[in-house]
């Protein structure tokens, strides 16, 4: 097991949702953290249950140079940063075919995909520089490997761009910086019950059983696990692995046809 004790931990959108059941934890296990999200009374609530423990600070992902700013406020503050979890993210429905990839689109990407690229690259030269060791844990989703069966039809298609984009370039991440001072790890949740779907169904004893429904602090115990682990996939629900099975059986099927 990780010994967090008197590490420092930085969690972005850590004061809800995951993020905050991850900040949590990592506390429970004697990280110091740095709490960043941009909701005020999210921000204000953090800081009153956090107190002397965690840094609590506003900041907005979206804007490019934000990552580089919080990499340098975490050394500057606590002289180290020991694992970052890029973790704030938005909700997107709205279907394809009607999308009007607008500045909301743009948004999405920013956070959902960018900032997490944007922190490990500054994190990473900062490392390096400080010849210190750190591990990264990037949030994806389910949806970034397939059309999870139980949302099919919810508009989801760019929220899960997002995600896929984040899988495919943390998989290059991982293969480029391998045997350097940064661990690159993706948390792929499936179903939690955090304001992004309680928005949607108030009632968590009212969830669709395919959804799987998990509560933060269980897919906080599996992330942390995970990195326990030193798992660099670390999905939270089973299945997560029949949902890929239409997409690599599509492709089996149409290689027998092609007779290839
Ligand atoms: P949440 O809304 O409770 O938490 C996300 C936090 O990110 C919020 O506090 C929000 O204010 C913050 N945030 C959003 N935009 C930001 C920005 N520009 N700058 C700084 N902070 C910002 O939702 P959650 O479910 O805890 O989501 C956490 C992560 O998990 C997200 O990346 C989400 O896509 C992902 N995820 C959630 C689920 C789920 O079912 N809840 C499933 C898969 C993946």
């Amino acid at each position: 097991m990780i010994d967090y004790t008197g590490k420092v931990a930085l969690v972005t959108g850590g004061a809800s949702g995951i993020g905050l059941a991850m900040a949590r934890a990592l506390r429970a296990r004697g990280a110091r953290l740095m709490i960043v999200d941009i909701v005020d009374d999210r921000l204000a609530a953090a800081a009153a249950e956090f107190g002397e423990d965690a840094l609590v600070q506003r900041c907005d992902l979206s804007e490019p140079s934000a990552p580089a700013t919080l990499i340098d406020d975490a050394w500057r503050e606590f002289g180290r940063l020991d694992l970052v979890c890029s973790n704030a993210g938005i909700g997107h429905n709205r279907k394809v075919i009607k999308e009007a990839f607008d500045e909301k689109v743009v948004r999405l990407f920013n956070v959902n995909l960018m900032a997490g690229l944007r922190l490990a690259q500054v994190y990473h030269a900062r490392l390096t520089q400080e010849r210190a060791q750190g591990r990264i844990l990037l949030t994806g989703s389910e949806n970034s490997l397939s059309v999870p069966s139980a949302v099919k039809g919810s508009g989801l298609a760019l929220y899960a761009a997002s995600k896929h984009g984040l899988l495919i370039a943390s998989e290059w991440l991982r293969d480029e910086t391998a045997g350097g001072p940064l661990s690159v790890h993706i948390l792929m949740p499936g179903a939690v019950y955090t304001p992004l779907i309680s928005k949607m169904i108030p009632d968590p004893s009212m969830a669709p059983a395919s959804l799987n429904l998990i509560m933060p602090e269980r897919c906080a115990e599996i992330a942390l696990k995970g990195l326990d682990l030193g798992l660099f996939y670390i999905p939270t629900q089973r299945h997560l692995a029949d949902d890929m099975k239409p997409r690599t059986e599509g492709v089996r099927n149409a290689l027998e046809l092609l007779g290839l």
